[in-house]
């Protein structure tokens, strides 16, 4: 998975934009973006595919548009499912009959059953006809060969093999739905020992499939000791390796069991109160989500969680760890505001930006979330963590406990720095800007130039709305001009070793916008 450097760049650039975009809708500042709306109708939503679709509305210069929609709740991309639907639009029986038929047509085309009965007659094979096939990720029977002959097969599976799916099926990376980065040896052992550490027996798996399968292997068949998993994720390929006991084909952006109330009920069973057998949810959501509606999720799992325990539990709350980056900190921590952010950076084998140490380009920016506390939870002293005695928590080598803050106040490893003006810690690539009144890195533009029309200069509304927008030359050379001028002007404050500036964000950013937009019929 070599991406190219600035693929990388983009890649980081997009998913702090996306915290961007998170962050601005949290402090009103919103424009263009579709946000999801707290469902209160009574109305159940239209399905899609990907079970009950969320309500969302546009938001145009602050204000929210009249009319909302629902769309999918797991598929960013209407690459991927492009369903649509007004909220106050009437179907005809025949489209609802149709859609039916669509979204059943989409369903994996065995159940997990059938996959489970497949899976015991492999097993029974001998090596030399185990066979799985890589175009269509699937175990195949002998049955199956011929409709496979001109695929790329690989032969002589082996029972190691089947025990470490997430190795045999390619991740699916596709960042605006899957988005499947699976956790190095490193980070996934480290989660496996501090959750027993912590004493946990029952794991939880939402979305981490490569931690459901170590918790498998480790597993030796002992019962006092072992620790039980259970996984919950969109990808049914899972399917073919887990009975329905262990893996149920899941949606976390709507809490939807793909198979039904018996899904739901292994899961309900699964965290039932089990004298003395601690559980943890473990979640590593695509970072693209929703955080508000992935916050509503978790919670479900707290409340049903809550349900199973004895009433002399009544103060306690389901331990969870929600793996996610740094700069959505703000964000988590408005839905939980008892959770905190560990320094441990997860790193993941198939994302070559987020490694840990030498062999990624950039530290990861991925931390565990979690209502444990902080001081419970011990990071690897070889990886340079240390215990601050004032923060009470294990922090990053670099993360220096800063006195005026009294607080260890790095959040991505580097050592900030204080900044008397603006009372707080920053990075340490940022600078103190007078005009704008807080610090920002050294080329960044101006407040009020943020935001201004290319035509105008006026700030209340962008270039395609001013009273002067015509398709006229002169217009657009204006906004060449206009735009040159800011280039250079950028060009002469660009400091060295920034490789994305500030203008380049911004535009992939609007780009990234229009992508988004959903068709207005
Ligand atoms: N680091 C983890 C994998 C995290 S990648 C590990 O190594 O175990 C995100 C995971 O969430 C993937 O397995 C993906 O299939 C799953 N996922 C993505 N969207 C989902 C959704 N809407 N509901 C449930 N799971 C989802
Ligand atoms: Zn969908
Ligand atoms: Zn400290
Ligand atoms: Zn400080
Ligand atoms: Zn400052």
């Amino acid at each position: 998975m070599a991406a190219s450097r600035s693929e990388e760049g983009a890649t980081m650039a997009k998913e702090e934009a996306a915290a961007a975009v998170e962050e601005g809708r949290a402090r009103g500042r919103r424009s263009g973006v579709e946000v999801l709306v707290s469902q209160d109708t009574s109305d159940p939503p239209p399905q899609c595919p990907h079970g009950p679709t969320l309500l969302f509305v546009k938001v145009n210069q602050g204000k929210e548009e009249a009319r909302r929609f629902y769309a999918c709740s797991a598929c960013r991309d209407r690459k991927d499912c492009n369903f649509f639907q007004w909220e106050d639009e009437k179907l005809s029986e025949a489209r609802l009959a149709a859609r039916e038929i669509y979204n059943r047509r989409c369903q994996p085309p065995l159940s997990h059953k059938q996959y489970i009965e497949r899976y015991w007659k492999f097993i029974e094979l001998p090596l030399s006809q185990r066979k799985f096939c890589r175009r269509c990720q699937q175990l195949l029977l002998p049955d199956d060969w011929g409709k496979h002959c001109d695929h790329q097969v690989l032969c002589d599976i082996s029972i190691a093999q089947l025990k470490r799916p997430s190795q045999l099926l390619y991740p699916l990376e596709n960042k605006k739905t899957n988005a499947q980065y699976l956790f190095t040896d490193r980070s996934c052992q480290f989660l496996l020992d501090l959750i027993s550490t912590l004493g946990f027996r029952k794991v939880l798996c939402v979305g981490t499939p490569r931690l459901h399968e170590l918790i498998r292997l480790k597993a030796s068949g002992d019962k006092e000791s072992d620790v039980k998993s259970l996984l919950l994720d969109i990808d049914f390929r899972y399917s073919q390796f887990y009975t329905e006991e262990s893996f149920c084909h899941y949606n976390m952006f709507n809490h939807y069991f793909f198979d039904g109330k018996a899904a739901l009920e292994i899961c309900r069973k699964f965290l039932k109160e089990d004298k003395g057998v601690e559980l943890i949810l473990v979640t590593d959501p695509p970072f693209g989500g929703l955080v508000e509606s992935l916050a509503v999720t978790f919670r479900k799992f707290m409340d049903m969680w809550k349900e199973e325990q004895s009433t002399d539990n009544n103060s306690k709350e389901l331990p969870l760890f929600w793996i996610f980056p740094y700069f959505f900190e703000s964000r988590i921590l408005q839905f939980f505001p008892n959770f905190s952010m560990l320094d441990y950076q997860v790193d993941y084998d198939n994302h070559a930006l987020y490694k840990h140490g030498k062999t990624g380009r950039k530290q990861s920016p991925v931390r565990i979330f979690t209502n444990i506390p902080p001081n419970k939870i011990i990071l690897p002293a070889e990886e340079g963590y240390r215990f601050c005695t004032v923060c009470q928590r294990y922090v990053s080598l670099e993360n220096q406990h800063c006195e005026i803050c009294n607080s260890c106040t790095s959040k991505d490893g580097r050592r900030w720095k204080h900044c008397l003006r603006c009372k707080k810690c920053v990075k340490p690539s940022w600078i103190h800007c007078s005009i704008c009144n807080y610090c920002a890195l050294p080329n960044h533009s101006c407040a009020g130039a943020k935001d201004v029309c290319f035509i105008c200069g006026e700030a209340d509304h962008k270039r395609t709305m001013c009273p002067n927008f015509s398709t006229s030359k002169r217009a657009n050379k204006a906004v060449r001009k206009q735009k040159q001028k800011k280039s250079n002007k950028m060009k002469m404050e660009t400091t060295k070793g920034q490789s994305m500036n500030h203008a380049t964000v911004a535009r992939k950013k609007k780009k990234k916008k229009r992508e988004h937009q959903y068709p207005c019929s």
